[in-house]
Parts: structure tokens; sequence; C-alpha cells
């Protein structure tokens, strides 16, 4: 199968790297053409220098951009021909996915966001809920599984995408409250080590919990997965809950905090930065 993937970023380029190990011929494109030619002398990868040329004569296109508008227009550029299976892996809300579908009748499409940060990326063990037709998602399946370990056809087009935000507001809020948990503890002079192993052997524990409390309570913020684009996931997440008339005040009150982590600069870090604003409220640095 030869296939076009348009957005070599934190996860493309890992992606990628696995469609590659799993044998497609891939032809690449990224919208700052020296990371593809990096790509490209690293892995067994045709650099081309504009969508379009990505996509031509592609079975399969594949785009992991940061959002809707991205996707529209670099599918655009790209222009895939009648029943090409398009799969966006970029996380973009499902109105936007249905709207870009819409937009191009005549191929076939599948909205596949993912979970799992670059670490997940890197070893090809990520979640991939994917929307839209069942002969499209078995189609599809083979590349999917070639970057992903657990594979969820989760319905029809668009809801591949409202499992992600829905996953991802509830992964924030989280963190916002593993994060204020910290601070509680660290007014109260206890020490974090025990109050983190005795949550995690117990009903306080949480994926959040081990994966972002070490990073909040050291400041680390290398990036896995931007605060800037967990921002958008829950703010989708909340205009689709607008739209459907059904309340998620938890996500909006983390969308406040993320908010004001971003306007402290925090944009590019990690997530785990959402702990910068709560540590100004509680008055205390961990
Ligand atoms: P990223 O590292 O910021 O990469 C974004 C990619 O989009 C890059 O290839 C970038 O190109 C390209 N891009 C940005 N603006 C563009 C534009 N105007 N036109 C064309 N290309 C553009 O982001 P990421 O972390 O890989 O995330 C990609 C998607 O996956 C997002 O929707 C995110 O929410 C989702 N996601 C991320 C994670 C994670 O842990 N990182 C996990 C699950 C899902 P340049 O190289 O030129 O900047």
């Amino acid at each position: 199968m030869r296939v076009a993937f348009l957005g070599l970023g934190i996860m493309g380029s890992r992606m990628a790297a696995n469609l590659v190990r799993g044998g497609f011929e891939l032809t690449v494109w990224n919208r700052t053409e020296s990371k593809a030619r990096e790509f490209g002398d690293r892995h067994r990868a045709t650099v081309a220098a504009t969508p379009a040329e990505a996509a031509a004569g592609a079975d399969a296109v594949i785009t992991m951009l940061v959002d809707g508008s991205q996707v529209e227009t670099v599918l655009r550029a790209a222009a895939p021909g009648p029943d090409t299976l398009v799969i966006d892996c970029s996380t973009i809300g499902p109105t936007a996915a249905l709207e870009i579908a819409a937009e191009f009748p005549a191929v076939r499409f599948l909205d596949a966001p993912v979970t799992g940060s670059s670490p997940r990326a890197e070893d090809a063990t990520l979640t991939i809920m994917v929307g839209g037709e069942p002969a499209d998602f078995e189609r599809g399946r083979p590349l999917l599984e070639a970057m992903g370990r657990l594979i969820v056809h989760a319905g029809s087009l668009g809801h591949g995408q409202m499992v992600k935000l829905i996953n991802n507001s509830v992964a924030a809020a989280n963190a916002a409250v593993v994060a204020e948990a910290l601070l509680v503890g660290a007014k109260a002079g206890l020490d974090l080590d025990a109050l983190s192993q005795v949550m995690a052997a117990g009903s306080g524990g949480s994926a959040m919990l081990e994966l972002k409390a070490e990073p909040m309570r050291r400041h680390d913020y290398t990036t896995l997965f931007k605060l800037e684009h967990m921002l958008k996931d829950v703010r989708l997440c909340l205009e689709e809950g607008q739209r459907l008339g059904a309340p998620f005040q938890f996500a909006a009150l983390t969308r406040e905090i993320l908010t004001a982590a971003a306007g402290r600069g925090h944009g590019d870090d990690d997530f785990a930065a959402l702990i910068e604003p709560l540590e100004g409220a509680a008055g205390i640095r961990l």
C-alpha cells in the first residue's frame, strides 16, 4: 500500500516511522521541510515538496496536524484522488471532521485520533479511536495496527473525535486535581512521596498521578503533550457539550486553569505545567 503521511511533529514523525517499519511504502511531507528531509535521511521514505506531490498515486493519505483548519488546508492542497482512504489522526473535534469529510465526497474518510504521548507513538502502542464506515475501517486497519496497539472502531464519522475529546478532558481535569492535591499536601507539610505512594495504591490513584505528579513536583515540563494542544482539546469538548446541551463543569474549570498556564507562557510546555497557576493560587511552590 502506498501511503502519504502529512505532518511530522512530535507524534507524526514517530507514527510515520512505524509505518516504514511495518513495510509500507511511504512518502512524507511536512510544512517545515527540514524536518521531512531529516526524516527521509533516517527512514526509508520519499520526501515530497508539497502535499499534492505526496498524495499523488497514494492509496492512503494520513494527516497528523494540529487542528481542523490545518487539516482542511493541507487536504485541499493534497487533493486526494477518488476512493483514496484519508485517515486524519489529528485531534480536531467531530464538527470539523464531518465538515472536512463533506468537502471531499469522492474520498473515503476516517477520523482516527490517538491517545498516548510520544513514548507510545514511538513504540507503536497508541490507542486509536476510529470513526467511519466499517468497510473503510477494515481497509485502514493494517495501517492503524502498525501505529497502535488498541484500535477501537468507535462508530460513525466523528465518533472517534468525540471519544478522544471526552477522554482528554477527563485526563486534563484529573491532572488539575492531582496538582491541587499535591499543593494541599505540601501546605500541610506532608511527605509528598508518602502521599503519592498511598494514593497510587488505592482509590486516589490515576494515570495522571502516575505520569504527571513527578514532573509537576520537579517543574519538569519537557514536552510530551503541549499544554496548548490540551487546551484545544478541552475547548473543543466544551463546544460540543454546549452544542448538545450537556454541561461539563469540571472540564470548564480545567480550561480556565490551562488558559492561566498558557497566559504564563507555558503553551509549548507539557500540560504538567498547569500546576503553575495553581501554585500561584495556593501561594506555595513545590
Ligand atoms: P506538534 O509536535 O506541534 O506537530 C504539529 C504538526 O503540524 C507539525 O508537523 C507541524 O509542522 C504541523 N503544522 C502546524 N501548523 C501547521 C500549518 N499551519 N500548516 C501545516 N502544517 C502545520 O504536535 P503533536 O504533538 O504531534 O500533535 C499532533 C496532533 O495530535 C494534535 O492534534 C494533538 O492534539 C494530537 N495528539 C498529540 C499527542 C501528544 O502527546 N503529543 C497525543 C495525542 C494526540 P511544522 O513541523 O512545520 O511545525
